[in-house]
């Protein structure tokens, strides 16, 4: 086998930082106790932000970019592990502080690898991705907390998105009724064919906020944050849930403390990049069971890997729709 791989790396010099597909050697894998094939990863909100260098996710350079990888064992001095086997790995500063996925070899942390459920190909786990592992742990999150589905509709924010689409076909196979909040009204077939309920225009949410508005959810997951998360809490029924996953919006939370005291809301964060390995090992055997991909297929598109240069930015616009699946290795 060759010591030679393709991968995007992105370099740091006087005039700013710099993506661009290049070839490495194994000499140039990170630390770590198993090496991967990787076959698939994905493209993520923050991988836009770390490509474009709209947002300081990288900080070590040269850094192999891609917070998310799926793909085969090579080799193992970790006993959990052998050669052959489907693994996939997400967070832990892949991407950030450490090489990446957008390659066709890394090297990590035996600690950072889940087993693939039976259920799923590499190509299958990164059409989940980090958006639709974090999509589970904000569901397993309500669920912790009590939410079950006949305590009212779930909303769910940044709905044509990454975690919002997973989220939404997640939910309403749970049995949830799901209002899904976009700003592509045009959208609504793909979002109702994800088992969206009811769709409602963003710009419901995105405005001024008051303390307390009427009761329209008994729970939300929202990865626009801003002044769509603290509208949305204005509008949790008694006792409701609110997952906060992301910061589409804006990373501020201009909220009152009605919701709190007066409804009894919880606002619970979610976090996938340090979660602990028995959590992430069961969000992955969720999502083998609660997520239908068949009906998720419309929301999958495939790229090579040169094109993630041209995606990145469009999906810090809110361009890219659902879940693109990157063939690291064409
Ligand atoms: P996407 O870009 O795929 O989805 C974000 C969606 O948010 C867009 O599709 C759009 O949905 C909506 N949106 C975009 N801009 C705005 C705006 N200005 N106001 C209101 N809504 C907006 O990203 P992902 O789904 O991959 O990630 C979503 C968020 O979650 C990101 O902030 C990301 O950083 C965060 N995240 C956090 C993780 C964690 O561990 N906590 C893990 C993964 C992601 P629509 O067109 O339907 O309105």
């Amino acid at each position: 086998m060759s010591d030679k791989f393709r991968c995007i790396l992105i370099t740091k010099s006087e005039s700013g930082q710099t993506a661009a597909i290049t070839e490495l050697h194994d000499s140039d894998l990170a630390e770590g106790d198993v090496t991967v094939g990787v076959t698939h990863s994905t493209l993520n909100y923050k991988d836009g932000l770390a490509i474009t260098g709209a947002a300081p996710v990288v900080r070590k350079f040269p850094l192999i970019a891609g917070i998310d990888f799926a793909g085969y064992v090579l080799c193992s001095a970790d006993e959990r592990f052998l050669p052959g086997d489907a693994v996939v790995a997400n967070g832990w500063g892949m991407g950030e502080t450490h090489h990446g996925g957008y390659a066709t070899r890394a090297r990590v942390k035996g600690e950072w690898l889940v087993p693939l459920p039976r259920t799923f190909g590499p190509s299958e786990a990164m059409a989940i991705g980090t958006a639709g592992y974090t999509s589970m742990l904000a569901v397993m999150k309500l669920e912790d907390l009590g939410l079950t589905p006949d305590k009212g509709p779930i909303l769910v924010t940044g709905a044509a998105g990454g975690v919002g689409s997973v989220a939404i076909a997640i939910l309403s196979k749970l049995g949830y009724r799901v209002i899904a909040a976009t700003g592509r009204m045009n959208e609504g077939a793909y979002l109702r064919g994800l088992g969206a309920t009811d769709v409602i225009d963003r710009a419901e949410l995105s405005g001024d906020v008051r303390p307390l508005a009427k009761e329209r959810w008994a729970g939300a997951i929202d990865s626009v944050g801003s002044k769509t998360l603290a509208n949305v809490l204005a509008a949790t029924s008694y006792g409701g849930v609110v997952a906060a996953c992301g910061l589409a919006q804006g990373m501020d939370l201009p909220t009152f403390v009605a919701p709190f005291i007066l409804r009894g809301v919880t606002l619970a964060g979610i976090d996938s990049v340090q979660c602990p390995r028995p959590r992430r090992v069961q969000a992955w055997e969720r999502l083998a069971r609660d997520l239908d991909l068949a009906k998720f297929g419309p929301a999958i598109t495939t790229a090579r890997l040169s094109d993630v240069l041209t995606l990145a930015p469009q999906i810090l616009k809110g361009q890219v729709r659902g879940r693109v699946v990157v063939n690291v290795g064409t």
